[in-house]
């Protein structure tokens, strides 16, 4: 046996943890993959008061969650929430409830919608109306385009500069009508390397929709978000969810993109001595991942089965020394059709 796996588990200086939640349409008659009901949503919000949890804004949360010099921040109970869209609903079922209890929020809109009046999508006014009422506007591109896809006849430097351009009109677009925020949210949950270079040369912090906290390791160009719609709305699991802590691992950026092979090996690079990774879990395709360790502190979880055509993740989460709080961490992973085309979005 060895020592290290006896001791108990000490000062853990850098486990500061804030959550971000994503919604899209609070409703019922909305798509239910990206839906989450209103009663269900109020009880999300129910959950977060009875939890004890202070709801901040989002670039504060940030702030706090990777502010690596505060200990006690570690203790703390702090999440963001996020809709991505600006659809009508948001407006309409989850603002009361929001504006109850005086809490903050952050919408993230794709614009060409809003500006060509789309229906189910709020106008400018009623975004204007949110913030007053606690809500931030930031920016989910202009066209809400697949930021991965390439159109036909497309180079790389013309893909990059064409997202380039979603992403300043949408700011632009913003800007003129008097809303100002430096947070990014990545279409569909999609990146790459280059994106993530691009956002961060923009001056804007990302967020993706792969699900974990925020902690000081964190990379402020993807961000984790826990998507809550569809089969993603349960209570114990909204419980787990909230009071997840950064995995203290390192964050070097792995293309999601998978061409060569379909079981991607996931290494997970302990930050020394700061965690025991023994009791570490991940579920991938096929379920439960065989781990294999390289060292105490790096880990190795390979797929049991390849990774669906479409998006899919590898979750993984590790007990913390807190009582009924789990280090959690998840990896996007996107495959195209074999033929090479991109699958159709359900
Ligand atoms: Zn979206």
């Amino acid at each position: 046996m060895r020592i290290l796996h006896i001791l108990p588990l000490l000062v853990c200086s850098t486990t500061n943890a804030g959550v971000v939640l994503l919604y899209h349409h609070v409703d019922t008659k909305t798509p239910p993959i990206t839906s989450i009901s209103p009663a269900q949503f109020e009880k999300h919000l129910q959950i977060l008061e009875e939890e004890g949890f202070t709801v901040l804004p989002l670039s504060e949360l940030r702030q706090r969650s990777m502010d690596a010099s505060t200990d006690g921040a570690r203790k703390e109970r702090i999440v963001a929430i996020t809709f991505d869209d600006a659809y009508l609903s948001i407006y309409k079922n989850a603002l009361p409830m929001l504006k109850a209890r005086n809490w903050p929020f952050t919408v993230f809109v794709a614009t060409e919608p809003v500006e060509t009046g789309q229906p189910f999508y709020m106008s400018w006014n009623q975004l204007r109306e949110l913030t007053e009422h606690g809500g931030e506007i930031a920016n989910h591109t202009h066209t809400h385009t697949h930021l991965l896809r390439l159109e036909a006849g497309e180079n790389e430097e013309a893909w990059l500069a064409r997202i380039k351009w979603e992403i300043t009109t949408a700011s632009e677009l913003l800007s003129k009508h008097g809303f100002e925020s430096t947070d990014f949210a990545y279409t569909y949950g999609e990146y790459n390397a280059a994106l993530l270079h691009l956002v961060t040369d923009l001056g804007l912090t990302g967020y993706g929709q792969q699900s974990g906290a925020i902690g000081p390791g964190s990379n402020p160009a993807l961000l984790p978000r826990f998507p809550l719609s569809g089969v993603y709305v349960g209570e114990a699991a909204f419980r787990d969810k909230i009071r997840s802590l950064a995995m203290p691992i390192e964050f070097p950026t792995v293309e999601p993109l998978v061409t060569d092979t379909f079981k991607p090996e996931l290494h997970l690079k302990f930050e020394n001595a700061k965690v025991n990774p023994s009791r570490l879990t991940c579920y991938g395709p096929g379920g439960l991942m065989p781990l294999s360790e390289i060292s105490d502190a790096h880990i190795i979880a390979t797929a049991l089965k390849d990774v669906p055509i479409g998006r899919s993740r590898y979750n993984c989460t590790l007990p913390s020394e807190l009582r009924g709080r789990f280090y959690w961490f998840s990896q996007l992973w996107i495959r195209r059709e074999d033929s090479g085309e991109w699958y159709e979005e359900p």
